[in-house]
């Protein structure tokens, strides 16, 4: 089989990984990594043994795909010119800055064939997908994302930065229109939300309760749906799944379901060159990616009316 020729965009904190788990890939020739950030890219060049690039644009020509793992700000400008170019991309979350732009990629990536997958990582987490094959007409929902304050992602608030797994979560489990969004939120460390509270009533009467904290004393990622046969608790980050269930014997009814571990990553950038091998759509393409960023737009409309800055 001939082997796709890969490059990471943007090797800061995450990409470093992309770059990692393409070349430990057997069909996959990673050829470059590249970062604006020259003693960066330099330094993860060097560790991985690949040609360092500085301009993205310099490698348009030379690759059938990439990650893109830069800031949100830059996300349309760099995926436009790769997907018009013809280049298979998986971008990371946030899709984009405005809904016009992630449109504007998504007809791009029609236009051409090409594969375009968004980094919704926790899709690919088994606690979720084993959570998604349980989720029987849910009552409530609960999500709670926070972690310490870190000085990277901070040209989005914490809605697109953490909350917005949460909402691409929900949204896949539950797919009800939503009526009604109560959003708080403000800010500590930063000029934009740090902290943020959100209440969605779905038009089936279901709600979702979500927090999102980037200033934190630890990480935490845990989902609770309640539903009239069973309580489901994920914890996203142990990769586990408890589970109430009314049984005969009110004792011993929390059951833990056996969830083998996985490197959700690799399995992102797997499924990913497995939808371009094979000319299937992504299982979190431009469209999903799309929809979680318009109702985090939404929740931050919402949040505007009483938003403090402290
Ligand atoms: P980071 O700041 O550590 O890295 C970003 C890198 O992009 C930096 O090295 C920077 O120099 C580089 N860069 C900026 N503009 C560039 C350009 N025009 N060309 C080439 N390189 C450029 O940030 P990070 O934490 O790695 O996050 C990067 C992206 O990944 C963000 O979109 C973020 O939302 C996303 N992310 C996703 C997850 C997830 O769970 N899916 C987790 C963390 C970050």
């Amino acid at each position: 089989m001939k082997k796709l020729k890969v490059a990471v965009i943007g090797v800061g904190h995450l990409g470093r990984f992309h770059a990692e788990k393409y070349q430990q890939l057997a069909d996959i020739e990673l050829v470059a990594v590249c970062d604006a950030d020259k003693k960066r890219c330099t330094a993860v060049a060097e560790t991985l043994k690949v040609m360092p690039v500085y301009d993205f644009r310099e490698l348009i020509d030379q690759v059938d795909a990439v990650s893109i793992v830069t800031p949100t700000m830059t996300h349309y400008a760099i995926a436009k010119q790769f997907l018009e170019a013809g280049v298979h991309v998986l971008l990371e979350k946030p899709i984009t800055e405005t809904l016009d732009e992630a449109q504007d990629l998504i007809q791009t990536a029609l236009k051409k064939q090409v594969v375009f997958q968004i980094g919704h990582i926790e899709r690919f987490n088994p606690a979720v997908i084993a959570l998604e094959k349980m989720v029987n007409k849910p009552l409530l929902i609960e999500s709670i994302r926070t972690g310490p304050f870190q000085p990277r992602n901070l040209d989005v608030s914490v809605v697109q930065d953490l909350m917005i797994h949460d909402i691409d979560i929900i949204q896949s489990i539950h797919p009800v229109p939503i009526k009604k969004i109560d959003a708080l939120g403000f800010s500590i460390m930063t000029d934009s939300t740090d902290v943020a509270n959100v209440r969605l009533t779905f038009e089936d009467g279901c709600v979702a309760n979500l927090t999102a904290n980037r200033t934190a004393p630890k990480k935490e990622r845990n989902l609770k749906v309640y539903q009239a046969d069973a309580h489901i608790f994920v914890d996203c980050q142990a990769q586990t799944v408890a589970i109430y269930r009314r049984q005969g014997e009110m004792q011993d009814s929390l059951t833990e379901h056996p969830i083998q571990k996985t490197d959700t990553l690799a399995d992102q950038i797997q499924s990913f060159i497995a939808a371009i091998r094979l000319g299937n759509q992504p299982k979190v393409g431009g469209e999903q990616g799309r929809k979680a960023l318009e109702t985090a737009l939404e929740i931050r409309l919402a949040m505007l009316e009483r938003e403090w800055v402290f």
